[in-house]
C-alpha cells in the first residue's frame, strides 16, 4: 500500500514580542492532499516547541482523515524532534515533554492499526514547501498586527505613540507627547 509523506516545519521569531508558526504538508504518490499552516498562541513558543507542533498537528490531521496508506514517512528538519522522537536523545525541557508524548501517543495510534510511523531528518534545502507556509503564517500574522495598529510602540511614561526621529547621534524613538513628554529610547536597525 501507498506511503504518505509528511513534511512538517516549524518557524520562530524573536522579536515582536515571540511569534511562533507551523507549516505542513501531506503527499501520496506525490500529489499534496493536504497542506495547512497557522500562527501558534502559546507563551511556551520557542523554536523547538513550533517544530514539534508542526508533526503533532499533521500527524492529527491524518488520524481524522480517511486516507488509505501503509506507512507514514515524517519529514522534518528539527534534528532535536527527530532524535527525540526516536529516542536518540533525552528530553530535558519541560517545556517540550508534553509535546514528545504527544507525538509518541500519535505513533502509538496509528501502529495499533498496523500503520507504522518514520521520522526522518532532512536538511532544510529538503523541507523548502514546508518552511514557506510556516514562514507565510509569521507574515500573515504580523502584517495583521499592522493592519491592527497593534504593532504601535506606546510611551511608557505617557501613553503616547513613540516614532522613530532622527537626531544628532543617529535614529531614536521619541514621544509624540514632546514637549510635554522627553522620554525617549534608543533605536535598533533590524
Ligand atoms: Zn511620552
Amino acid at each position: 500500500m501507498d506511503n504518505i509523506i509528511l513534511e512538517a516545519d516549524g518557524a520562530y521569531r524573536g522579536k515582536d514580542g515571540g511569534v511562533a508558526s507551523y507549516g505542513y504538508l501531506v503527499k501520496k504518490n506525490t500529489e499534496t492532499v493536504r497542506e495547512d499552516y497557522n500562527i501558534l498562541l502559546d507563551e511556551r513558543v520557542t523554536n523547538n516547541y513550533a517544530e514539534y507542533m508542526a508533526v503533532i498537528k499533521g500527524l492529527k490531521w491524518i488520524k481524522d482523515s480517511d486516507l488509505e496508506f501503509g506507512k507514514i514517512i515524517v519529514r522534518s528538519d528539527s534534528q532535536l524532534v527527530v532524535k527525540q522522537v526516536n529516542g536518540e536523545w533525552s528530553v530535558n525541557s519541560d517545556n517540550l515533554k508534553d509535546l514528545h508524548k504527544e507525538v509518541k501517543e500519535l505513533i502509538r495510534y496509528f501502529e495499533e492499526k498496523n500503520k507504522s510511523v518514520e521520522i526522518e531528518h532532512v536538511g532544510r534545502e529538503n523541507n523548502v514547501e514546508a518552511d514557506e507556509l510556516s514562514q507565510q503564517a509569521l507574515e500573515d500574522h504580523l502584517l495583521a498586527k499592522k493592519l491592527k495598529g497593534e504593532d504601535k510602540k506606546m510611551c511608557p511614561e505617557c501613553g503616547e505613540e513613540m516614532v522613530v526621529r532622527e537626531g544628532e547621534y543617529g535614529k531614536f524613538w521619541g514621544c509624540t507627547g514632546y514637549p510635554d513628554c522627553d522620554h525617549t529610547e534608543k533605536y535598533e536597525e533590524d
